[in-house]
């Protein structure tokens, strides 16, 4: 489904990738760990055409991603969520969702921003769907709540409703779980597996080990802006470069 060759990534002196190279298949939850500083968000920047790679090529199902415009690539089926929540805290629930849709249907960030849909009908009809993902996060008893009224969990929450509307085939977490209690955690990790069950392929950059081990296929890891290390939680648990890696020694 995903495959990165070679990709490099530099910022002036600062070399934040440096010939990574992996493939992501069809239905799985890969993870991609690593200390702070190895590139894990720099690489989800180039998978969504935030900015290209210095080096190296992207493609996905077969298309290559890696010079294409991040509003091109969205339709195509990648969405993600952002490390730093990206949520429209004077917006309710159903609104963020519904900007959601629009980057799916309109390829236009202002449209979507603007909430424009282009008829009545069309309005009802996602204003229906977004609900739908609304109640799938669990947050649809909240719709018409200010986002900004809601504690952190459940901005997370929302972050992955509007994600999943848009429809993805390929899912981009970044940090998820960040900040959320052990409850939440164990919560997101159930969610995270019933949105791989719906037919979504799901990328996660993830600092809890425990969720990171209980729910990924494959595991790739970074230090210093290269991957050292590949595998399934139970070969990355035991690899020698990886716990050299975390334990800095
Ligand atoms: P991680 O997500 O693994 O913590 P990042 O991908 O955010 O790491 O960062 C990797 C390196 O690239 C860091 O040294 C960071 O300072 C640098 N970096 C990331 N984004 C930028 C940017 N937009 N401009 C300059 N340097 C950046
Ligand atoms: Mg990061």
């Amino acid at each position: 489904m995903l495959e990165v060759k070679s990709v490099t990534k530099k910022f002036g002196g600062v070399i934040a990738n440096q010939d990574v190279s992996f493939t992501i298949e069809e239905n799985q939850i890969v993870g991609l760990i690593g200390p702070n500083g190895a590139g894990k968000s720099t690489l989800f920047n180039m998978i969504s055409s935030i900015f290209p790679p210095t080096t190296g090529e992207i493609f996905f199902l077969g298309t290559r991603i890696d010079q294409m415009p991040a509003f091109k690539v969205a339709p195509l089926g990648i969405s993600r969520t952002f490390q730093n929540l990206q949520v429209f805290k004077n917006m309710t629930l159903i609104e963020n969702v519904m900007v959601g849709q629009h980057i799916q249907t309109k390829t236009s960030i202002l449209g979507a921003a603007l909430l424009l849909p282009s008829s009545r009908k069309e309005e009802k009809v996602m204003y229906e769907e977004a609900m739908k993902y609304l109640q799938f996060v669990g947050l649809d008893s909240l719709y018409n709540h200010k986002a900004g009224s809601l504690a952190l969990g459940k901005l997370r929450l929302l972050e992955l409703a509007r994600a999943l509307a848009t429809k993805p085939k390929l899912l981009l977490l970044d940090e998820i779980a960040a900040g959320l209690n052990h409850k939440e955690t164990q919560e997101m990790s159930e969610l995270i597996k019933k949105v791989r069950d719906t037919g979504v392929t799901v990328f996660v950059v993830e600092h809890d080990m425990d969720l990171v081990m209980s729910i990924c296929d494959k595991i790739i890891v970074l230090d210093q802006g290269m991957k050292i290390a590949e595998g399934t939680p139970k070969e990355i648990q035991t690899n020698e470069a990886v716990i050299t890696a975390y334990l800095g020694t």
